[in-house]
């Protein structure tokens, strides 16, 4: 190719970005190649798949277009406007742990919050190796979530194998981790790219010299352990930023919240009266729902607490 030109369409995907420049990961390669946006593609994020051609030196490359999103998790920027943050996340794993001990209602929260997107969550219980013998209550907590559909994977970082179940979970698959400081997010992570070169050598050349500079996104594919520790899809793929990190704590509508509880839906619309917030109303589908014992009563005071804490802000 001559200068000025560029070679072939190909796919890739975004595995960061840095305003208008972004690193593309070829499809089925595992060089990233630092690319600049056309001049009316905008709004590209972590996760985007994308459609880009190598310039005539192959060292960069143009993104010509952005493909069909089947995701997208969305974060208020400094004003409060929801803008998105990464794209293409198959799973939100919600990381609690055994200390320090969790509150239903702060699960609860999450789950909405990850409802609210349409990406499936995932509950990780870290800490296992500090779980007392029979740890009663944890375990009839996350037997409730469980009968819900919500899959759960437990954890420690404190013994080898620890992870096994959650690189189970991980692999093929892409995935965000959120959940409160001090549940053990960045030891899971550390655990899983042990090795400093997988976390920045996916980096095209020119980024690997401000890496530690950015605070947005990044995708890392992590290591396969059925493959000798080399990464690709089967390991799974990972997208982490702080700002995710954070998810779930953001403001959420009173029909988000009702939605977000799952087992509710099938008796929402069966209230005597359409507009039936769930109170005090006559003929409420939800709240006999909850004498009959077919909504957990734990979890409707969940709600309730969730909706209070909307009208107080
Ligand atoms: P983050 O704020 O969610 O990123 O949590 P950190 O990864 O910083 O962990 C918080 C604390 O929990 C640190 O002192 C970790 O050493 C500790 N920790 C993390 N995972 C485990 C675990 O599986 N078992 C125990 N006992 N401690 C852990
Ligand atoms: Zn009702």
């Amino acid at each position: 190719l001559a200068a000025g030109e560029y070679g072939p369409e190909q796919n890739g995907r975004v595995i960061a970005h840095f305003g208008r420049t972004l690193d593309v990961r070829p499809e089925g390669s595992g060089d990233a190649v630092r690319c600049h946006l056309r001049a009316n593609l905008e709004g590209l994020v972590t996760g985007d798949r994308v459609i880009w051609r190598a310039a005539h030196d192959a060292r960069d490359g143009v993104v010509v277009a952005r493909g069909e999103r089947d995701s997208v998790l969305e974060r208020p920027d400094a004003r409060g406007q929801l803008k998105p943050v990464a794209a293409n996340i198959d799973q939100i794993l919600i990381v609690f742990a055994v200390e320090p001990a969790p509150h239903a209602n702060l699960i609860d929260r999450y789950l909405v919050a990850a409802e609210a997107t349409g990406i499936a969550p995932v509950l990780v219980l870290n800490k296992i190796d500090l779980l007392p013998e029979h740890g009663g209550e944890l375990r009839a907590l996350l037997a409730r979530y469980e009968a819900l559909g919500y899959p759960v994977v437990t954890t420690t970082t404190e013994r080898d194998g620890g992870l096994s179940a959650l690189h189970a979970r991980l692999a093929g698959r892409t995935s965000v981790f959120v959940g409160q400081s001090g549940v053990g997010k960045s030891s899971l992570i550390d655990r899983l790219l042990p090795d400093e070169e997988l976390r920045i050598g996916a980096l095209s050349k020119d980024s690997r010299k401000g890496t530690h500079t950015t605070t947005t996104a990044r995708l890392y594919a992590l290591p396969d352990p059925d493959d000798g520790g080399h990464p690709g899809v089967a390991g799974g793929e990972l997208i982490d930023s702080p700002g995710i990190r954070e998810f779930g704590l953001t403001h959420l509508d009173e029909q988000e919240v009702t939605d977000g509880f799952i087992e509710f839906r099938e008796f929402l619309g069966r209230c005597r009266f359409r507009d039936c917030r769930h109170r005090q109303e006559p003929g409420c589908a939800l709240r006999a729902a909850v004498e009959r014992g077919d909504i957990h009563p734990e979890r409707f005071a969940s709600y309730r607490r969730i909706l209070d804490s909307l009208e107080d802000a």
